[in-house]
């Protein structure tokens, strides 16, 4: 991984920040009506001494109604936003922003909690400033992009309970259980699913009702492209479960942003037809002064899909990394997927820069002396307690954080199992 820091020192030296010209698309057939859209370029940031612009692409991919999808396209980005401290320089605002974002998505959901309204949603959230592309989901909308060079990568993490063992375990751990539709006769039927509730995400914002081990927690992925360019596609799950990503990309090469995402929304209903909400967003980076669809790749109908880039630090010892020898036209910057607030919150970075110092990490409420709760509190991997230890937590947080962890029952007992386990809440941890 080469650092953000050099990355960006690359890009100033290059005189000033080219920006990618954003084109944009969107198509959808609506059969439950659940499924939500946030289209946004132009975002302002005011820096030291002037204002840059970013864009935002969401989708939003509601269930058991829709107010959960609805209330987190309307407050989403603001709480992102509100955790990112004023004043930042552009590669302070970058690495601040996987922050940001587990930030704002555990504010989210913890607001709509409050409203004490039953759905849930899934939420696939990219933001793009110059050519530095950054993902944050949860649950099974997904995200691809594909180089210029034709490469695809996928961008964002896939929480279905069936395709991901880890996040069975975690959620199995917490309280909850994992298993299959029971029908009369005692067959097994359908993917897997949590219980109570029977959702088949280990993830979403929303869902009260089912148990606060399905997390908010977004996996985090950031990558900066090359300026050749790519087009990113944001789909809900009716055109993953219908197409390939190969299939999605392939299928509507060469056509206008506007054009390919019906194309793709089109081709997924052609096999079983509309069964769930399809949804389907496609963003083209182009170089700038290039306003015309994507060219075909360089190597056209390879079509690889390289999974998960490089690997990270220890791993890449003896692979044969032929394949990667090549020059990435997209390089890693940032991944990280745990569940665990504290992994999530924590920083290497000077603390300074990344978190208003008084303020709750997630809910940016302004902490008193001696009040705030540290991330770590509690935590029996850094073998001691440090109470001193920012980034803090506001009491509600830390009880949130707690309830995300299955360390204490949620409101409708779905921890059960964990008894004795109420006294580990630090609530006099101050
Ligand atoms: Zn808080």
């Amino acid at each position: 991984m080469v650092p953000l820091a050099v990355l960006l020192k690359r890009e100033l030296t290059n005189e000033k920040i080219e920006r990618p010209d954003i084109l944009h698309g969107q198509a959808s057939q609506s059969k439950k009506g659940e499924d939500f859209t946030l289209l946004k370029t132009e975002c302002q940031r005011i820096l030291g001494d002037g204002i840059t612009t970013f864009s935002v692409f969401a989708l939003f991919d509601g269930h058991n109604g829709s107010a959960a999808a609805i209330y987190t396209k309307e407050n989403l980005l603001n709480n992102v936003l509100s955790a990112v401290p004023s004043d930042l320089s552009r590669d302070e605002w970058l690495a601040a922003l996987p922050r940001a974002l587990v930030a704002g998505f555990v504010k989210t959901d913890k607001d709509f909690q409050e409203k004490a309204q039953s759905s849930g949603t899934t939420v696939t959230f990219v933001i793009i400033d110059g050519w530095v592309v950054t993902v944050a989901s949860v649950g099974d909308s997904r995200c691809f992009l594909e180089s210029a060079e034709g490469s695809i990568y996928s961008l964002s993490a896939d929480h279905r309970l069936e395709a991901n063992a880890e996040e069975r375990e975690r959620i199995t751990a917490s309280g909850g259980e994992v298993g299959r539709m029971n029908i009369v006769g005692g067959a097994e039927i359908g993917p897997l699913r949590c219980w109570p509730g029977g959702l088949c995400l280990s993830r979403s914002i929303g869902d009260m009702d089912i148990g606060e081990f399905i997390v908010p927690v977004p996996y985090v992925k950031q990558v900066k492209m090359s300026n050749a360019g790519g087009r990113l596609v944001i789909a809900s799950d009716g055109v993953w479960d219908a197409l390939s990503p190969e299939r999605v990309l392939s299928c509507c090469r060469g056509l206008p942003a506007e054009i390919a995402a019906k194309q793709i929304v089109d081709e997924a209903l052609k096999g079983k037809g509309l069964r769930d909400d399809t949804t389907c967003i496609v963003t083209d980076l182009l170089p700038p002064e290039k306003i015309h669809p994507m060219p075909p790749p360089k190597k056209l109908g390879k079509g690889k899909f390289k999974g998960m880039f490089r690997r990270k630090s220890s791993e890449s010892s003896s692979h044969s990394d032929k394949e990667y020898c090549e020059v990435d036209l997209v390089e890693e910057i940032y991944e990280e997927g745990s569940a665990m607030l504290a992994e999530r919150l924590d920083s290497q970075y000077p603390l300074r820069s990344m978190f208003k110092l008084f303020a709750c990490a997630v809910c940016q409420v302004v902490i008193k002396q001696g009040e705030g709760i540290s991330l770590h509190a509690g935590s029996s991997r850094h073998g001691r307690t440090r109470p001193w230890d920012g980034p803090f937590l506001c009491k509600s947080c830390q009880m949130k954080k707690d309830a995300m962890e299955g360390k204490r029952p949620s409101a409708d007992g779905a921890s059960r199992h964990r008894s004795g386990s109420d006294d580990a809440l630090p609530s006099a941890a101050s």
